[in-house]
Parts: structure tokens; sequence; C-alpha cells
């Protein structure tokens, strides 16, 4: 699916057969946090993530260890079965690494610079020597600036002349000015060197949800090239995944961002991948794509005051996501699909009618029945102790019979879905 929302105009760069820009589904990336020097790790953790929906997913690639491990690692994931594409991001000894490591630059499909620390006073011809090697590798690049890592000559600079100025402005809005600066004045330098004007993706990321706004706003209307978002050094837990969120959101509805990472810190130990299902919920949330099918539930009340309503929202909302790896290959728009879970009668019915398929659990002092509806009208009611269970298989059914494609020609034709009650 494609969301209704309109899109800021930019131009399409390919990176390793992935669509980035120019219409395209917004692309979901990732990035791991594994010793990329450890090939064996490195590849579990990249088809990890790309299982869970990273459409790109980058590597660190810090030392001589790392660059030699990236064909293993590519090597790897192919012969698993696994083509997604894999970006190399580069801090300080870009250069140095790409050329004495050819195999990786050839590996990569995209290289990420960072203009504010490609390399003290030799800063732009170490980054001409990127550029041309992603040149002679057919490779597009991500200008990546970081409000960490911004080019201090350029911050400096700008800070002086504004503090020469009749009207000085606020250091906030001079630093995010230098941000949208380095960033398009290496865009410009990477085109100088021969870089095709759609081999350049952008991104300004920094940390507050306010700063992120602005600078990207700037940079959207300043140039054509696509644009990756995401809010840098998010943190963790609920802050993270909030902030994120937050940021994204606005960017995303004024048509802005061509591709997303939310940068979560995991827990020691945690799951790399919910990083992936954050932007993933993010897109589906806006309407822009469509990940897995949605579970409207009810956040409960006093009306619903056993825990039987919250343990039966959480064992489906689980059956769909266990499902989702084998409903994707076999039913294809199951991911539409919408599912109400409700806890009583007051919205109950209303909200599963609105739903492909909902139920409407019994309320505290209200009969002991839930009614099922399937597109907006009642199928059965469901008693006694399997409710779960029964909820299940009618939904399992209801996948079947509605998004497998034997299925929808005998429905268009005419044939009726039945119960299989
Ligand atoms: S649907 Fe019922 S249980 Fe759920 S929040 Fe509304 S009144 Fe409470």
């Amino acid at each position: 699916m494609t969301g209704t929302l309109s899109r800021r105009a930019s131009i399409t760069t390919v990176v390793g057969g992935v669509k980035v820009g120019g219409g395209a589904p917004i692309v979901v990336q990732s990035m791991t946090n594994t010793d990329t020097a450890d090939a064996i790790a490195t590849a579990d953790q990249v088809v990890a993530l790309n299982e869970a929906g990273s459409e790109l997913v980058r590597v660190t690639v810090n030392n001589e260890g790392a660059a030699a491990a990236v064909p293993e690692i590519v090597d790897r994931l192919r012969q698993r079965g696994f083509s997604v594409p894999v970006v190399g991001d580069f801090h300080y000894n870009g250069h140095l690494l790409l050329a004495k490591y050819p195999a990786c630059a050839d590996a990569l499909a995209k290289y990420r610079i960072n203009p504010g620390n490609v390399g003290g006073k030799r800063r732009d011809e170490n980054f001409r020597t990127i550029v041309r090697i992603a040149l002679d590798h057919d490779k597009p690049v991500r200008i990546g600036v970081n409000w960490g890592s911004l080019d201090q000559d350029l911050l400096t600079e700008m800070m002086d002349i504004n503090a020469r100025s009749t009207a000085p402005v606020e250091a906030r809005e001079v630093y995010l000015e230098a941000m949208s600066a380095s960033a398009l004045r290496s865009a410009e330098l990477a085109e100088e060197v021969g870089l095709s004007h759609d081999r350049i993706i952008i991104s300004a990321k920094v940390s507050g949800v306010q700063d992120l706004v602005d600078v990207y706003r700037r940079i959207a209307a300043r140039c054509d090239y696509p644009l990756h978002l995401g809010l840098t050094e998010a943190g963790m837990g609920m802050k993270g995944i909030v902030a994120s969120t937050a940021g994204l959101s606005i960017l995303l509805a004024e048509g802005i961002g061509d591709t997303i990472r939310v940068s979560l810190t995991p827990r020691p130990n945690g799951d790399r991948t919910e990083e992936v299902r954050v932007a993933q919920q993010v897109l589906q949330s806006l309407g822009l794509r469509s990940f897995a099918p949605q579970v409207t539930a009810c956040p409960g009340c006093g009306r619903t005051t056993s825990t039987f309503f919250q343990h039966m929202a959480e064992d489906i909302q689980s059956y769909i996501r266990e499902q989702m790896p084998v409903w994707r290959d076999s039913f294809p728009g199951v991911e539409e699909m919408k599912v109400a879970v409700m806890g009583c009668v007051v919205n109950g019915p209303g909200e599963s009618k609105h739903a492909n398929i909902g139920i409407s659990l019994p309320g505290t002092f209200e009969e002991p029945k839930a009614p099922v509806y399937v597109d907006g009208a009642l199928l059965t009611t469901l008693r006694g102790e399997t409710i779960v269970a029964d909820f299940l298989r009618i939904l399992e059914d209801y996948v079947a019979s509605h998004y497998d494609v034997g299925a929808r020609a005998s429905r268009a034709a005419g044939v009726a879905y039945e119960s299989v009650r």
C-alpha cells in the first residue's frame, strides 16, 4: 500500500536494487551492533534484521578487520539466500579502508560518509577519495551529517559571520544552518568529483525532536536528493520509541523522508530487531505502508475487571506476529487486514464492525458471550472456555479464504464466504 499523504518530490537513488526516493515506498533500514570483524555474528544479525523487515542493513566499517570481513559477510548472506543490501558506515578512515580493501568497496551497496569527520585538514581531499571509489565501484553514497560530529571549521566560520552580523541569530539557528550547509556543500562537492545527482542520499541527524524537524525542513526545501530520516541517539525503551516516533511522524506527515531508521539503544543482549518493528509501525500508523495486520484493542477500563481481556488481546497480537512470515508469502494483502479486540459492549460491536474481523468480549456483569463480526456482519457468538482458540480458528479461516489468491478469485466470482463453524 502506498499512503495518501503527498510526498516531497525527490529523485530515485537505487541502493543494491532497493529504490529510495522518487515516490518509492519509504524504505525501512537498520544497523547492526555486532563487531563487524566477526563475520558470522554480523551476518546472523543482518539476517535477523532483514527477516524482521529491514530492507537495508548498515554495518560499521571502522577498522581493517571490519573492512576485511565485509566480503565474507555478504557472501554468507547470499549463500543463505538473503539479498538484502549491506551499507558501510565510515568515519575518519573511510578513504583509507575503501582504498586498501577493494573487495569491501565492491561488496557494499552504499557508503555512508560523515563530512564532519572524514579527516582533518585534508577533509575535502579524503572526501573526494571516497567519492572516486564510489564512482569506480558504481555505488551511491549517503552524506550523513551528524549533530555530534559537525564540520567544526564550517560551524566556526558560520558562527563568526553571525557574530559580525548586524542582526545576529541564535546559536541554535546557526547550528542547524551549518548542518544543512554541510550536507548540501558535500553533495555539491561529490557531484563536482563526478558522482551523478541520483547517487546521493542525505541525512542530518540530531537528538532533539524539534531540531530534527527544523533541519530536515530546511534541507527538504533546498534539494531533491532522497532523505534518510532518523533521530540520532534516540535512547532506550519508551523514551527512544516516543521521541523517534514524534520526530519522524511530523516530517513524514509533511511528505519529507524516503528512508527511515529508528536508532534505539537496546538493553544489554536485547533484541536489535525492535528498531525495525518500531520503524514499520510508524509507517503503518501513518498509513504510508502496510507490514502486518493491525489489531485495534480498546484500553480496557472498569468494565473489564479481569485480565482475561488483556491476555486475549496479547494472544491475538502474538499469534498474528508469529503467523506473518508464513502469511506474507501465502496470503498477499493480509498485511492490510484489520482486527478488533474489544473489552465490552460499549464500543465493542461498533469497532468490530469497522474491522475486517472483530470480537467483543463480555465486560463485567455482561452476559458471558463474545460476538464475532466478519466484514461488518455478525458471524457467530462464542461462549465458554475456548473463546480465544475459537476466535483464532475463525481468524485463520478468514485469512485463508480472503487472501489466498485462488480464494480471492472465487469470491470475485461470487462464491460466498462460509463460516468454518
Ligand atoms: S470498549 Fe468497553 S471495556 Fe473497552 S474501554 Fe470502552 S467501555 Fe471500557
